[in-house]
C-alpha cells in the first residue's frame, strides 16, 4: 500500500506539490493574473502535460533502487504505455533535443512512495520502498507524475464516500482533503470509485480497521483501493488527456460507452467486446450473454447444482430506449465474506463504465431496479468453496 510512511514535504501522503499548486489548492485554483485580479485556471490542461506525451525518466544514482523495485517500475511503464499513447524513455541528449525540454522523473529509493502532480519543470522524483513493490502501485505513482490528483480528493466525493475524521491517524488529516473543481483531470467523467487512483476503506485508519473513507454502498468495501488494474475510466482519462486518439479516423463509433483508443479501435468497457463493443465476452466456462427481451431469466453455471471453480460470467441486460430494468434474485447463495474477496456478483448499477458494487453471502436484499438502457453482472469465483449460486429474472418497463 503507497503512503504508509508519510515523506516530508508532501501535502498527502505519497502526493507532493509544487508551491503553485498548493497555492491552487488552497485557493481553488484561482491564481492571479498580471492585473492582480483572481482569475479561473484549469492548469491540468497547460503545464502539467508531458509533450508529445513522452515522459522522460533515469534511475537514481544516488538512492538507487534494488534491481526487483527496477523491474516493478519498468512492468508499471510498460503497463502505462501498453494502454496509452504514452511513451517511457530514458533521458538523453538527443531526447530532450526532441521533445524540446529537460524536465524529467528520477525513480529512486524512498522511505516511502511518493510522486509529484503532473510534469513540474527539472528532475522530479518518484520515490519507491519495498512496502509499495507492486506493479499498479508504482503505476498509481507514475498516474500522479503524469496529472492524476486522487480520486477521493475530487469535489463531488461526498455524495459517494464519508471521511471519518476521528478514525483518521492524528497527522494524516491532510491526507483527506476535498479539492475544488478545476484542477484535476477527468472530472468530466463519473467518480471512479474502483480507481487505481482511490484509497481504500480503511487507509490511515488510527487502529488499521476502523473506516476512515466509508462507501456510502457497502458493496464497495472490496473495490475501493483496488491496486490490482487500472481501471476503464483511469484509462480513458489518460487517453483523453493526452489525445491519444487525435490522429485516428473518426468513422468508428464504439458502442456501450466504449472509447477509440491509441490504436485506433474501440477500447470496451469490463465485459464488452467485438469491434464495437456491442457483444458479451463469453465466459469460463461458456456462460453469460446478452438478454434483450422484455424478461426473462439466468443463472449460475450448474445451478442448482454447485457453481465451478475459477468461473467469470458476464450478462447484460439490453433495452432498445431508456427503460426500468427490474432484477429479482430467487435465490442467492455464494461464499460469504465482509468485502466479497473471493466469489462475487458486481452489478454496475450506477454505470456500465464503473466498478459496481459486489455481493456474496445471500446476495441484495431486495430486488435491483435501475433505470437506463443497459446494465451489466459480472459473476466471478475463485477455486474453492463452491455454492449453489444463484437465479435471476428480469423485466425491462420502457420509460
Ligand atoms: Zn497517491
Amino acid at each position: 500500500m503507497e503512503g504508509l510512511n508519510d515523506v516530508e514535504g508532501t501535502y498527502e501522503a505519497d502526493m507532493k506539490l509544487t508551491p503553485l499548486q498548493a497555492v491552487e489548492i488552497m485557493e481553488g485554483s484561482k491564481t492571479l493574473d498580471g492585473t492582480g485580479r483572481s482569475k479561473r485556471k484549469v492548469v491540468s490542461n497547460t503545464i502539467y502535460k508531458w509533450p508529445k506525451g513522452i515522459v522522460m525518466f533515469e534511475f537514481s544514482n544516488i538512492n538507487e533502487l534494488p534491481e526487483n523495485i527496477k523491474r516493478t517500475v519498468l512492468s508499471a511503464m510498460e503497463y502505462w504505455a501498453s494502454v496509452t499513447c504514452l511513451q517511457f524513455r530514458k533521458r538523453t541528449a538527443e531526447l530532450e533535443k526532441e521533445v524540446g525540454h529537460s524536465d524529467y522523473i528520477v525513480f529512486s529509493k524512498g522511505p516511502g512512495c511518493s510522486s509529484q502532480i503532473g510534469r513540474v519543470g527539472g528532475p522530479q522524483e518518484i520515490t519507491i520502498s519495498e512496502i509499495c513493490n507492486k506493479k499498479v502501485t508504482v503505476a498509481h505513482e507514475i498516474g500522479h507524475s503524469i496529472g492524476f490528483y486522487h480520486e477521493q480528493s475530487r469535489p463531488d466525493r461526498d455524495y459517494y464516500v464519508e471521511i471519518r475524521r476521528t478514525n483518521i491517524q492524528p497527522g494524516y488529516e491532510g491526507d483527506f482533503k476535498k479539492y475544488e473543481a478545476g484542477i484535476d483531470i477527468g472530472l468530466q467523467e463519473p467518480y471512479d470509485i474502483g480507481s487505481a487512483m482511490h484509497y481504500g476503506p480503511t487507509w490511515f485508519s488510527k487502529d488499521d480497521k476502523s473506516y476512515t473513507i466509508e462507501p456510502k454502498d457497502k458493496g464497495f468495501l472490496g473495490v475501493m483501493g483496488q491496486r490490482e488494474e487500472l481501471t476503464f475510466m483511469d484509462m480513458k482519462t489518460a487517453n483523453d488527456f493526452y489525445e491519444c486518439n487525435a490522429s485516428c479516423p473518426n468513422n468508428l463509433e464504439c458502442k456501450n460507452g466504449g472509447y477509440v483508443g491509441p490504436n485506433c479501435v474501440c477500447v470496451c468497457p469490463s465485459g464488452l467486446t467485438g469491434i464495437t463493443c456491442d457483444d458479451v465476452k463469453r465466459g469460463t466456462p461458456v456462460c453469460g450473454g446478452i438478454l434483450s427481451g422484455a424478461s426473462g431469466t439466468f443463472m449460475t453455471p450448474n445451478f442448482p447444482g454447485n457453481y465451478p471453480d475459477n468461473a467469470d460470467c458476464f450478462w447484460l441486460v439490453q433495452a432498445t430506449q431508456a427503460s426500468e430494468i427490474t432484477v429479482t434474485f430467487d435465490n442467492f447463495e455464494m461464499e460469504e465474506d465482509e468485502t466479497c474477496y473471493y466469489d462475487w456478483l458486481e452489478i454496475r448499477r450506477h454505470s456500465m463504465l464503473l466498478a459496481g458494487p459486489k455481493y456474496c453471502g445471500e446476495g441484495p436484499s431486495g430486488p435491483i431496479v435501475f433505470i437506463g438502457q443497459s446494465l451489466m453482472f459480472h459473476f466471478h469465483t475463485d477455486d474453492g468453496y463452491g455454492f449453489k449460486g444463484f437465479r435471476a429474472s428480469y423485466t425491462i418497463r420502457p420509460k
